[in-house]
């Protein structure tokens, strides 16, 4: 079957196999058939080569840790023939470590857990391949193609599980959520923000394409331009650009007792001056907290699969801005500058 791989650590070895093995049983009782794959900032860093991990035993690395499939057969009977799924990316570790212990991967503590399409567990860009029940997230059938977006979901649900889990530290009255970077995590976070009943401001640098309006579709006020700027003090703010300037305005700007979620990753290795003093001042005497979100544990899929069914979904689906057949699969790993999400396509 057909399967888009890489060579971890060698740039420049993304290709399309036609004699990729079928999924081995072992992988799990449950087969599923692709249908589509999004594609992220994940997938272009392991194309690059500078990240990714192929599993024990053997070269390539398969792609996709945004999945959507369709169920082919499942004889634990969790789920039917036909029905929509996705697939759990990470594993917990083998150790385990008290988090993945108690199916709390996305915490895990010693860095020995696995990825689908990034760290030692195939991925799911290749035709068919099988899930264990228990990484298995079955979806609304009238989801159906927007079903891809339920990994960034994931991702942002979790974020929003732990920025509600500390504001319950004191009274939590929170009304205004700032998100900074309008792609794809931003926006979903925009999404669930305003699932919350917060009102919902999201801050790019765009100006032009479809950001502005996908912002203001959900009812949320779009700021093009810097964070500084801004006349008021959110409660939260979800940092999803890992801009380290953003990053550092978000912790200046956040309102006391507020929250700062950062959910960016920045690539390092540049330095720029900043007051850390003022930093501190500003944290210990608002009683600000900042915290990194990774990944998403089963709760969190769960939550998403729900999130996703009550959102709107002609929005979800301007948020899938490309479709690209598996045949040109290259095109699809070079974004354009209006992309928000780039799928690949497995269907056409
Ligand atoms: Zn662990």
């Amino acid at each position: 079957m057909r399967a888009v791989t890489v060579i971890p650590g060698v740039p420049g070895s993304l290709r399309l196999l036609d004699d990729y093995p079928e999924p081995a049983t072992e992988e799990g009782a449950i087969l599923v058939e692709a249908i589509a794959v999004g594609i992220c900032g994940t997938d272009l860093e392991i194309i690059e080569g500078q990240y990714g991990e192929a599993p024990p035993g053997t070269d390539h690395l398969v792609l996709g840790h945004e999945s959507l499939g369709r169920v082919i057969e499942d004889p634990t009977g969790t789920l039917q023939p036909g029905d929509l799924v996705a697939g759990i990316v990470r594993h917990p570790d083998p150790l385990p470590c008290p988090n993945c212990a108690v199916d709390e991967w996305d915490m895990c503590r010693n860095g020995m857990f696995t990825e689908h399409g990034i760290k030692a567990l195939p991925g799911f860009a290749r035709q068919r391949w099988r899930l264990q029940p228990r990484f298995a997230v079955g979806l609304d059938p009238a989801l159906g193609e927007v079903g891809v977006l339920l990994e960034p979901t994931s991702v942002v649900v979790k974020a929003w599980d732990h920025i509600f889990r500390i504001g319950e530290r004191s009274e939590w009255q929170p009304r205004t959520a700032l998100i900074t970077g309008a792609g794809p995590i931003g926006l979903l976070a925009a999404l669930l923000a305003s699932q919350r009943g917060l009102s919902v401001h999201v801050l790019d640098l765009a100006t032009e394409g479809p950001k502005p309006a996908l912002a203001g579709a959900l009812g949320a006020t779009y700021h093009a331009g810097s964070l500084d700027q801004l006349d008021f003090e959110p409660d939260v703010i979800v940092e999803c650009t890992g801009a380290p300037v953003v990053v550092l305005e978000a912790m200046c700007k956040v309102a006391p007792t507020g929250i700062v979620c950062l959910a960016g990753v920045s690539s390092g290795g540049r330095t720029i001056d900043f007051d850390a003093g003022a930093l501190n001042r500003t944290l210990v005497l608002e009683n600000n907290v900042v915290f990194g979100s990774v990944n998403a544990n089963r709760r969190h899929w769960n939550a998403a699969a729900e999130a996703l069914s009550r959102a709107d979904r002609t929005w979800l689906a301007s948020l899938i801005t490309r479709r690209v057949p598996l045949s040109e699969y290259a095109t699809a790993y070079s974004p354009g500058p209006k992309d928000i999400k780039v799928i690949l396509d497995f269907s056409a």
